[in-house]
């Protein structure tokens, strides 16, 4: 017997049961050097949930606890640390202004997550997100209610369109716009910008560029009179009320027309389309620059998880995943590199984010169907399934392995299910 099989095997005798047993042990386990240290250290971190190594006498945040379980205790799969993965929009400052609110996950709430951030919007019946635009793409999925949009294209033709919940908008970098609350209830939505660092506090308004411009300028360039120049805004409006608009083909045929009017489709309806996959445990929808060729640098998937059903082992080969929970309860464990895992609870209205390539699943572990984003910079859905690869290998390699007999390997799925049901 070599030193790292005896080192093994005195690794795998160390109790489960008792963290106190494991203690006791340690200094013997350690002197058989790397494996068994990297055992022990692994024992040491894995009280189970139940065990009085865990039980806390102490203060609790009843309400956080009961909602992260697994934050508070991880199960004992769960090793080291991979830095923060999870926030909530209910712990993001509101800025609220006359008209409706905003506020933001950046790379400041979160930060691993310098591809992509998001921002919750709410906009009363009426009210304008300001015209603007900024040096991100905006990517938006619309959670509640009904809007206006409007972008401008560098040849001049302009796209106007009015979306429901369940639709999407996308909007280049540079490309100026607008949003705007329809009836009954304005709306609310998502928007996710292709930057870590983006922030809605920091976009180019047409309000503070026209009160920052001379108005000797402003009325040679506009063909503007002193007393239209007086009555310009001084300062941002940001988010403000307005009257409802007229209707989507009035506003249409006011700017101009068929004439004017841009051959580039800016919305989509994700909700709506014909599930991508849809299995025993749920349904996919993907949305990249495949179906959506606005879509270019940010592409998702809309997934509905039903109770007892998950979202398989897999991971992303081009880009890290940054997700905002719809409705329901799900956990996710996130694997990476070397043997570290963190397990975290997800309700709605909570981001999530993975490393770029990491591995990870969702598991529904609610009542009701967990539905949730995954988003990603990226001109395409892409991602690999565990079940799948290993199906795809000679049975006698994953034996090898893995320890599993060719039988066994057969009991696992062969094809990539996206969300699956045992
Ligand atoms: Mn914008
Ligand atoms: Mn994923």
């Amino acid at each position: 017997m070599n030193d790292e099989m005896k080192s093994t095997t005195i690794a795998e005798r160390v109790s489960r049961r008792s963290f106190l047993e494991v203690g006791s042990v340690a200094l013997a386990t350690a002197a058989f050097g790397g494996l068994a240290a990297q055992a022990q250290q692994r024992e040491d971190t894995q009280k189970a949930e139940g065990d009085h190594s865990s039980s806390n006498p102490g203060q609790e945040n009843d309400v956080l606890l009961h909602q992260n379980p697994n934050t508070n205790t991880p199960p004992p799969t769960d090793h080291g640390d991979i830095g923060p993965i999870w926030y909530s929009f209910d712990l993001a400052r509101k800025r609220v202004e006359e008209g409706g609110w905003t506020h933001q996950v950046t790379q400041r709430e979160l930060p691993p997550s310098t591809d992509l951030t998001g921002v919750n919007m709410r906009l009363t019946a009426g009210s304008f997100r300001e015209l603007h635009w900024h040096t991100a793409d905006e990517w938006a999925y619309m959670l509640y209610g009904n809007a206006r949009v409007t972008v401008l294209n560098p040849d001049g033709t302009v796209f106007i369109d009015d979306v429901g919940k369940g639709d999407l908008w996308y909007f280049p970098a540079g490309f100026p716009h607008s949003i705007q609350g329809l009836g009954p209830d304005g709306c609310e939505f998502l928007l996710v910008f292709d930057e870590g660092l983006f922030s809605e506090d920091n976009t180019f308004l047409i309000s503070e560029w026209v009160a920052h411009t001379p108005p000797e300028v402003l009325s040679k360039n506009s063909n503007l009179g002193p007393s239209d120049i007086a009555k310009l805004p001084k300062d941002e409006l940001y988010i403000f009320p307005a009257d409802l608009p007229r209707s989507l083909a009035q506003d249409r045929d006011a700017v101009g027309g068929r004439s004017v009017q841009a051959a580039q489709q800016y919305t989509f309806k994700m909700r709506a389309m014909t599930p991508t996959k849809k299995t025993q445990g749920g349904e996919v929808r993907v949305v990249d620059s495949h179906i959506f060729s606005a879509s270019k640098h940010i592409a998702a998937a809309l997934v509905t998880v039903k109770p007892g059903g998950m979202r398989e082992l897999h991971w992303h080969p081009n880009a890290s995943e940054w997700q905002f929970y719809i409705a329901g309860k799900g956990r996710m464990t996130i694997y990476m590199p070397p043997g570290r895992a963190r397990t975290m609870d997800f309700t709605a209205n909570d981001v999530g984010f993975v490393p770029a390539v990491a591995g990870h699943y969702i598991e529904n572990t609610g009542t009701t169907d967990l539905v949730f984003l995954e988003m990603f910079k990226a001109d395409k859905f892409e991602d690999f399934s565990l079940n799948n690869w290993i199906r795809r290998l000679p049975p006698q390699m994953v034996t090898s392995h893995l320890n599993i007999d060719e039988a066994t390997i057969r009991k696992i799925p062969a094809e990539k299910q996206e969300v699956l049901m045992r």
